[in-house]
C-alpha cells in the first residue's frame, strides 16, 4: 500500500514537472499547448484515431485564453492542475491564470481587477453572482444568452432541464451573464436519534411529533446511559450562536425556520410573523422547560456533539450527515454499543413528513466571459465542454487510470484516492477538480466517500423526496436592495432575541406575541414584504 501510494505521488509529481517545464519553454513560442504538436503525428496515425482525439477540439490553432479565478480566499487558479492539462489536450485552448497567487481575499482581488477595467478573457469566482449582474449590466461582461443558444448545445439543454438554474443566473434585465457551479445531491442534514438506546428502554423509531416528545421524555427519565444519574440530555445542537437546528423544530407543527417561505400560491412569507411559528415556539419552549432541550443550548459552543455524545449523554439531534454519522467511528471504542442513526423527519401535527433544509442546489459562483475577450464563440464553446460527459466526469472525478477507473459504466475513484490521508474534496481540488468553475457536480462524486451510515441517510432523504424545496436566491434591482439593506439587519436582529427569550421561557410565547407582530410592522416588515414579493415574481416570471 504504501508503495503504491508514493508510486502515485511520484506520477502526479512527475506531470506537474512535466508540464511546467513544458509550459516554461513553450511560453517563447507562438504555441502555448504542449499536445498540440498531434499535427506532425497524425499523417501515421488511423483516421478514426485522429478523429477521437480532436473529438472536443474547439479550434484547430491552439487558442490561449486569459482567466482571472481567485476563489475561497485560498484558491488562484493553476496552469498545472492535471484537470486544466487534460482539458487543454481535449479542446485545444489553454487557460492562462493573471490572477496574484499570493493574495489572501478573493473579493479584494476581484474588486481590484474590476476597478482597474483591466479584464481577463474570462472571470470566475465563489459568491459573485450579484457582482456579475451588476458589471454585466454595466458591461464589463457580456450577454451569454445567444452565444448559449447558437454554440453551447449541451449547456442549452442543460439549461432546458433545469429552468431552476435558468432563472437563477438570468439578471433583472433577463441577460445571462455567468455559468455557475450546480452542486448535486441535495441532501445535506437529517435527524438523527440513538438507536441504542431506543433499544435499551424498548422504543420504536419516532414516526410523529408525538412520538418524538415521548420518545426523548424517556430518554430524560429512563436513565438510558445506565449511571444512576438523570444526566441525560435528550436533544442537542452545536448551533450555539442561535440554536438554529433546534428553532428548525417549529417545522414540526407546520411552521418554517429559514427566514422566508412561499405558499402554494406563490405568496411570500415572513416565517417568525406566521401563527404556525408561535405554535412551535411555544412547544419548544415547553421542552426546552421540561429538560428535553439542552439546559446550555445557547452556551455549549460548537463542540456539542463532541461533549454530549462523547460523555454518552446526548439523544438527539439534527445536523449534517456525513459529520453526525462520523461519532459511530469515533465513538464505537469508548462507548459499548453507540449507534447513532439517522430516522426520516417525524410527521408534524398535520401529518406532513419534511426536512426543510437541502443543499443549495445552485450556487452564486462560476465563470463569465469579459467584454475584453476576443473570442467569445470558443470561450461559450469551452464553457459548454463542461457539460459534455466526458467533461462533467473531467470537472468531477479527476483524470481516467489516475484519480478513477471506469467501473461499469461508472467512474470509481482509485483506492488510493479513497484511502489517502487527505479527504477526497482536498485532492480534487489540489488537481483543479470540484472547484466552482462553471460546472455541473455529480453527487456520486460524494457517495464514494460517505461513510455506510451517512449515505443510508442521504440516500433515505434524497429518495423519499422529503427535502422541502429552497426559497429561492433573489435577485434586487438596485431601488429594492436600497429598502432590503435598510430594514432587513434590524429585523435580523430583532427576530434573533425573541427566539432565544422564548425559547429559553424569559418571555413568553403567547402574552409577547401580539406585541411581536407589532414591532415586525414598525420595523418595516410590510415594505420589505413587498419587494422580496416583487423580486420572488420576478424569479417566476
Ligand atoms: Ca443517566
Amino acid at each position: 500500500m504504501k508503495l503504491r501510494k508514493f508510486l502515485a505521488m511520484a506520477l502526479v509529481v512527475c506531470m506537474i514537472f512535466a508540464v511546467v517545464a513544458g509550459c516554461t519553454q513553450k511560453g517563447k513560442e507562438a504555441d502555448p499547448v504542449p499536445k498540440a504538436d498531434g499535427e506532425t503525428k497524425s499523417d501515421a496515425e488511423p483516421q478514426a484515431n485522429k478523429d477521437e482525439a480532436k473529438k472536443y477540439w474547439i479550434t484547430d490553432k491552439p487558442l490561449e485564453l486569459t482567466i482571472h479565478m481567485h476563489f475561497r480566499d485560498t484558491m488562484v487558479y493553476k496552469e498545472d492542475w492535471l484537470v486544466e492539462q487534460k482539458a487543454r489536450e481535449l479542446t485545444n485552448i489553454y487557460l492562462k491564470s493573471v490572477a496574484p497567487q499570493n493574495a489572501t481575499k478573493s473579493t479584494e482581488v476581484f474588486n481590484i481587477m474590476m476597478a482597474s477595467g483591466d479584464l481577463a478573457d474570462i472571470v470566475g469566482k465563489d459568491n459573485v453572482k450579484d457582482e456579475f449582474f451588476q458589471y454585466g449590466m454595466e458591461g464589463a461582461f457580456i450577454p451569454l444568452n445567444d452565444l448559449i443558444d447558437k454554440h453551447a448545445p449541451n449547456l442549452k439543454k442543460f439549461l432546458q432541464e433545469r429552468t431552476d438554474v435558468q432563472k437563477f443566473i438570468t439578471a433583472p434585465d433577463g441577460n445571462i451573464y455567468f455559468i455557475p457551479y450546480i452542486p448535486d445531491g441535495d441532501a445535506a442534514t437529517g435527524y438523527f436519534i440513538r438507536q441504542d438506546w431506543l433499544d435499551k428502554l424498548n422504543l420504536q423509531v419516532p414516526k410523529t411529533v408525538d412520538e418524538l416528545y415521548s420518545v426523548l421524555k424517556a430518554f430524560r427519565e429512563q436513565d438510558p446511559n445506565e449511571n444512576g444519574e438523570k444526566d441525560e440530555v435528550p436533544w442537542l445542537d452545536r448551533k450555539s450562536s442561535d440554536a438554529k437546528e433546534t428553532i428548525r423544530l417549529v417545522t414540526l407543527w407546520g411552521g418554517h425556520s429559514e427566514d422566508w417561505y412561499e405558499d402554494e400560491n406563490g405568496k411570500v412569507h415572513f416565517s417568525a410573523a406566521e401563527p404556525e411559528f408561535k405554535e412551535g415556539m411555544k412547544n419548544l419552549a415547553k421542552w426546552y422547560a421540561e429538560g428535553i432541550i439542552d439546559p446550555e443550548i445557547y452556551t455549549r459552543g460548537k463542540k456539542a456533539r463532541e461533549i454530549l455524545f462523547g460523555d454518552n449523554k446526548g439523544g438527539a439531534t439534527h445536523d449534517w450527515f456525513a459529520s453526525t454519522s462520523s461519532f459511530n467511528d469515533k465513538l464505537k471504542d469508548k462507548i459499548p454499543g453507540f449507534n447513532l442513526q439517522p430516522i426520516a423527519p417525524p410527521a408534524d401535527i398535520n401529518g406532513r413528513i419534511m426536512e426543510e433544509y437541502g443543499r443549495e442546489l445552485i450556487k452564486p459562483d462560476g465563470w463569465a466571459i469579459s467584454a475584453a475577450n476576443k473570442h467569445p464563440v470558443e470561450t461559450i464553446k469551452y464553457f459548454d465542454f463542461w457539460f459534455t460527459e466526458e467533461g462533467r466526469r473531467l470537472a468531477n472525478f479527476g483524470i481516467e487510470g489516475i484519480h478513477y477507473d471506469m467501473v461499469d459504466g461508472k467512474p470509481i475513484f482509485k483506492p488510493e484516492v479513497l484511502n489517502n490521508a487527505q479527504p477526497v474534496n482536498n485532492q480534487m481540488w489540489e488537481i483543479g477538480a470540484q472547484i466552482p468553475r462553471g460546472f455541473w457536480q455529480d453527487f456520486f462524486y460524494e457517495e464514494q466517500w460517505m461513510n455506510p451510515v451517512a449515505k443510508k441517510g442521504a440516500r433515505m432523504y434524497m429518495d423519499n423526496g422529503y427535502i422541502m424545496k429552497k426559497f429561492p436566491l433573489l435577485a434586487y434591482t438596485v431601488e429594492e436592495k436600497k429598502v432590503y439593506d435598510r430594514i432587513w439587519p434590524n429585523i435580523d436582529t430583532y427576530v434573533s432575541e425573541m427566539k432565544q427569550k422564548w425559547l429559553l421561557g424569559a418571555e413568553d410565547v403567547e402574552a409577547t406575541w401580539d406585541k411581536h407582530v407589532k414591532t415586525l410592522k414598525e420595523l418595516g416588515l410590510d415594505e420589505l414584504l413587498k419587494v422580496q414579493q416583487s423580486a420572488y415574481d420576478r424569479y417566476y416570471q
